[in-house]
This record gives structure tokens, C-alpha cells and sequence, in this order.
């Protein structure tokens, strides 16, 4: 949107340059002055915005009322043309550079960013070089005739740069849309958690472990369609969020969870020893049982049912789910509120 701005701003004053007499861009260069640098105000502002710094528009408003101030003094008080240009291009320097060390210092995630960044400074440079020849030209007269080109060059640039940035912000708004829809194809709205084709394609990319085995929990909520009935459906909904964010809290950061059904969760716990995977599972069941929802002056207990089995290999995965499904079937038939487990039983290749 910041863009869309600068592109429009961009364009008017183009076309105004382009189009109106010398006279004329002399008299009003203050207003082409103003339509200019919130262009690049913008253009910051969404440069800005992709890099994660934090942009600032009182700096940068201050910046342009300096340069306002400035291309007002050159077009009207003392008319120079050639500092008043000037005055331009430092505006310009000072508006996209007016947070510097964190500039300088942003980290980029992706490709894209790194050349929007480097496609800044050589804008800058460009920009720089401007200054230092229009300097010149008002130190001497003699140079803007033998050095008209270096002008028409610096011009050409700063459009070539320009399309660069605008084929740069086309390609970064599409690769952030793939990304997404890639997220969202993946990720469970209401909790944030992997959705089954998340689950499906994280455990792809799992390891044989390197000393123990991996873990495989299947969790239900028990008795969750009389919390729908009894209190609704939005509470529901809590709960569902309530104990999305409890199985992420009890487990170690390289686990996953996912919400693979209504109030079915599967975990994967790689790497551990049976009993420390029995321990995770204990302190998931005890959080939840322990940590009532609080609604509306009520407080709601929840409890959860675990069956947790034992893989080593990626494909030996839907084997160990059907048991780890079974065995939660077996923990709902004893009561609800605990954890079945079977020992580890898979020889590697058997199944
Ligand atoms: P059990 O202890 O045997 O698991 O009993 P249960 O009532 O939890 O099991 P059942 O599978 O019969 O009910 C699951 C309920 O979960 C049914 C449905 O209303 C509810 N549910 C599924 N998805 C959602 C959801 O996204 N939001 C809400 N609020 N409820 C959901
Ligand atoms: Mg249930
Ligand atoms: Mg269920």
C-alpha cells in the first residue's frame, strides 16, 4: 500500500517535471518539492516495512520541512538553480537514510530483501554523486557544459533504479502471498498449530534418532461435546486454544504438536528415552487436568486422555499412530485422564 502511494506520487511528479516549462517548475518547486519527498517518505516507509526497522515519521517529516525550507530559499528568495537541486537530493539522502545505524545494520530473511537494501545504497550513491556534480557546477560554471552527461547518466540511473525497485516489490508482495497461503495450507487457524497436512509433512522430514527413539503421543480432550453443549461453542473454542498453548508450554522446543481432528492432537517427541517420554506425557495430562479455563466468573476443568507409542523410522510413523490410537482408545475405556503407553516393540524394518 506505502508503495502503491510512492509509485503514484512518483508518477505525478515525473509528469509534472516533464511537462511543465522551466519558468513554471522554478515558481511552484516548493509544491513539486512537497509532492516529491512524500513520495519518498513512502517509498521509506515501505522500503521500511520489509526490512522489520521501525520507521519514523517525525523524523522524516522533519527532514522534508528542512528541504522544504531549503528548495523555497533557492526557487524564491535567492534563485539557484543548482542548490535548489541539490537541496533535493540531500532531502532524499536524509528521508531514506533517516534511521541509518539500524539501515545499515537491518538483518534480511530473504533474497529479495537483501537487493531491495542493496538497490537502496546504489540509489543513494546515485543520488550522492548528483550532489557532489551539482556542487560542482555551482563552484564552476564551465563544468555543466563539458560534464552534461554525467547528469543525463545520474537521470538514467535513478529511473533504471527505480524500475529495479518496482520489479523488487512486485516479486517480494508475490513471494510473501506464497508464503501465505504456504503457512495457512499448513497451520490450524484457531490454534496456530500444524494441521494434519502440516503433521503429514513434518513427518517427512524426520530423522532416525541418533541414540533413543521418537516418541508418538495421540491425545483427546475427554468429554469435550458436553463442554459444547453445557457452555457453547466459543468456549469450546477456548479450550481448544487453552490447551494448545499447555501442550507447547509442557514440551521441549524441538517437539511438535499438531491438531490433527476436532480436539485430537498428535505429538511428536523426538530423541528420548521411553520413561522421559512418559514423563512429557504425565505433565501434559496433569497442566490440563490442573489448569482450569477461567470464564465468566466459572472455572472449567478440563482433562485429556493420552495413548503414546515408539517409532525410529519415518515410514514406521502411521504404524506407531495406529497404536498410539489404540492405546488412547484403551485410556478412554479405563477412565479418561491418563496416559497408555506401550513399550518400544518395533525391531527396526519389521513393520
Ligand atoms: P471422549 O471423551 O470420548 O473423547 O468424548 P468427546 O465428547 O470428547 O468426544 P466426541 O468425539 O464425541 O466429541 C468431540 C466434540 O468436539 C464434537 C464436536 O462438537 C467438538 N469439536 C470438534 N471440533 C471443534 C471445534 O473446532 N470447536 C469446538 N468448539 N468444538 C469442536
Ligand atoms: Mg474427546
Ligand atoms: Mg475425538
Amino acid at each position: 500500500m506505502s508503495y502503491a502511494i510512492a509509485l503514484f506520487l512518483m508518477g505525478i511528479t515525473t509528469l509534472l517535471n516533464s511537462s511543465l516549462s522551466a519558468q513554471f517548475l522554478t515558481n511552484f518547486a516548493s509544491g513539486l518539492a512537497l509532492i516529491y519527498f512524500s513520495a519518498c517518505m513512502w517509498h521509506t516507509k515501505a522500503l521500511y516495512a520489509r526490512l522489520h526497522i521501525a520507521f519514523s515519521w517525525q523524523r522524516c517529516v522533519t527532514w522534508m520541512l528542512l528541504g522544504l525550507i531549503g528548495v523555497y530559499f533557492f526557487s524564491q528568495v535567492h534563485v539557484e538553480e543548482s542548490l535548489r537541486i541539490l537541496m533535493v537530493s540531500l532531502t532524499t539522502l536524509f528521508i531514506y537514510l533517516h534511521r541509518p545505524r539500524l539501515f545499515l545494520a537491518a538483518q534480511t530473511r530473504f533474497k529479495i530483501d537483501t537487493y531491495l537494501k542493496h538497490c537502496t545504497y546504489l540509489m543513494l550513491s546515485v543520488v550522492l554523486l548528483r550532489s557532489a556534480y551539482i556542487l560542482s557546477v555551482s563552484l564552476n560554471e564551465a563544468y555543466i557544459t563539458q560534464h552534461k552527461w554525467l547528469w543525463a547518466a545520474t537521470q538514467f540511473f535513478i529511473m533504471l533504479i527505480h524500475l529495479v525497485f518496482f520489479s523488487l516489490f512486485m516479486a517480494s508482495s508475490i513471494v510473501e502471498s506464497i508464503n501465505k497461503l504456504k503457512r495457512e495450507h499448513i497451520l490450524d487457524p484457531l490454534t496456530g498449530l500444524l494441521n494434519r497436512r502440516g503433521f503429514r509433512l513434518y513427518i517427512t522430514s524426520i530423522k532416525p534418532p541418533s541414540t533413543q527413539q521418537h516418541a508418538i503421543l495421540m491425545a483427546d480432550l475427554d468429554y469435550f461435546k458436553k463442554i459444547n453443549d453445557q457452555y457453547g461453542h466459543h468456549l469450546g473454542d477456548l479450550a481448544l486454544q487453552h490447551v494448545s498453548r499447555i501442550l507447547q508450554n509442557s514440551m521441549r522446543s524441538q517437539d511438535k504438536v499438531s491438531r490433527i481432528g476436532g480436539e485430537e492432537f498428535v505429538i511428536i517427541l523426538e530423541n528420548l528415552a521411553q520413561q522421559e517420554a512418559y514423563a512429557i506425557a504425565e505433565r501434559i495430562r496433569h497442566s490440563i487436568a490442573y489448569t482450569p479455563i477461567l470464564y465468566q466468573g466459572q472455572s472449567i476443568q478440563l482433562s485429556i486422555s493420552i495413548g503414546m507409542s515408539f517409532f525410529t523410522q519415518a515410514q514406521q510413523v502411521d504404524a506407531a499412530l495406529l497404536d498410539a490410537d489404540q492405546l488412547l482408545f484403551d485410556a478412554k475405556k479405563m477412565g479418561r485422564n491418563q496416559v497408555q503407553y506401550s513399550e518400544f516393540r518395533y525391531m527396526e524394518g519389521t513393520r
